[in-house]
């Protein structure tokens, strides 16, 4: 595998939420999810802290281990609960979670595992469209919340109270039959991801995206799957990302594309398997 990434913080003066890491044969991403200002999440270190600590111990699980990817998850998130149920209230609704995409290529086979809004997207031999992979429950369920959050201006007041309710109210749905489902405390989560074996040599390449990333394609509208693992092996994933900015700066009250988070953090990892 040859991997490219790049990665970028929302805003420079805050921390990045996104987590990459990368060995020779295994790559993992995750998008930590955000607590609003002036919300609980019982949790003293932050969502930062919590990707970061899941994604190191699931690349060194992967490094290591020759279980599942979801078995793999599962421990992860159990190891990371086992770290801060001393000091935190690690059941409260807004501790920190994360989405994650996972890809490991073994013996011939890649082993791909995805949980929430994160995106895989799998340039499969031979054929034009992608294959993309990504778990839309949460935006299923957000349908029901976002439109009041929708109709203001972002970096209004208003629209940070409308966003701190819509996380709120969606916190009532996380983890629960019929929610949708993240990486939070309980192990139990890792059994709703999406997972998949495909034989390596039919895949060119895959491409690895926080939502903050993918939303040039499925907020925006600005780009094919296609066209974005064209940008991602010509130009690179800081070009990627450079274009999701563009489009940020472009319309920063969410007029034209309404958003919860007019920047957010931008992830691209690209890899090219055969
Ligand atoms: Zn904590």
């Amino acid at each position: 595998m040859r991997v490219t990434f790049a990665t970028e913080p929302a805003s420079p003066d805050r921390p990045n939420e996104d987590f990459i890491a990368v060995t020779p044969d295994a790559v993992v991403l995750l998008d930590g999810a955000g607590t609003p200002a002036g919300s609980e999440s019982g949790c003293s270190h932050g969502v930062a802290w919590y990707a970061r600590t899941l994604g190191s111990t699931l690349i060194a699980s992967l490094t290591q281990s020759a279980g599942t990817l979801t078995e793999i998850l599962a421990e992860g998130i159990k190891a990371t609960t086992s770290l801060h149920d001393f000091t935190c209230d690690v059941n409260h609704p807004g501790s920190p979670s994360a989405t994650v995409v996972m890809l490991r290529c073994t013996d011939g086979h890649l082993d791909y595992l995805v949980l929430a809004d994160s995106v895989l997207v799998l340039d499969v031999i031979g054929t034009e469209d992608p294959m993309v992979i990504t778990d839309d429950r949460e935006g299923q369920v957000g349908k029901r919340y976002r439109t009041a959050m929708d109709a203001l201006d972002s970096g209004t007041t208003d629209h940070t109270a409308a966003l701190r309710t819509y996380v709120e109210a969606m916190r009532a749905h996380r983890n629960r039959d019929g929610g949708f489902w993240v990486t939070a405390s309980d192990p139990l989560a890792a059994e709703q991801a999406l997972t998949g074996t495909l034989p390596a040599d039919q895949i060119r390449a895959a491409a690895l995206l926080s939502d903050g990333a993918s939303r040039l394609v499925d907020r925006f509208g600005l780009a094919t799957w296609r066209q974005t693992l064209d940008i991602l092996d010509q130009d690179g994933p800081a070009e990627l990302i450079r274009r999701v900015r563009d489009a940020e700066h472009s319309d920063p009250s969410g007029k034209r594309w309404p958003r919860g988070k007019s920047l957010d953090d931008a992830t691209a990892a690209y890899i090219r398997i055969t």
